[in-house]
């Protein structure tokens, strides 16, 4: 799927994930009816291939989708971190 059928197809999800959630965020449970400071989020993040469907998105208010998205930067950050770390060797001068 190119991005701009991604684009598009999200565009048409949101208002019907909006609806299915009764514009009320899934996490804590505000609820804003004209939807402005509701967000989808995807449950399945597209870094990892999500797609976009009605069963991986799911309506969050702005400060819990900003909590989900800092969680994710810290996983891939810690993740990033733990594959570039080396070893500890001993120094070579050091005698027992
Ligand atoms: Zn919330």
């Amino acid at each position: 799927m190119s991005k701009w059928e991604q684009t598009t197809l999200y565009r048409r999800l949101r208002p019907r994930v909006l609806r299915r959630d009764r514009y009320t965020c899934q996490e804590c449970g505000y609820r804003d009816p004209s939807g402005k400071t509701l967000e989808t989020h995807h449950t399945v993040a597209r870094a990892t291939g999500g797609q976009h469907s009605m069963d991986t998105l799911v309506t969050l208010c702005r400060s819990c989708h900003k909590r989900h998205t800092d969680v994710l930067v810290a996983t891939l950050a810690t993740a990033r971190r733990a594959a570039s770390r080396k070893p500890v060797e001993r120094h070579p001068g050091i005698k027992e």
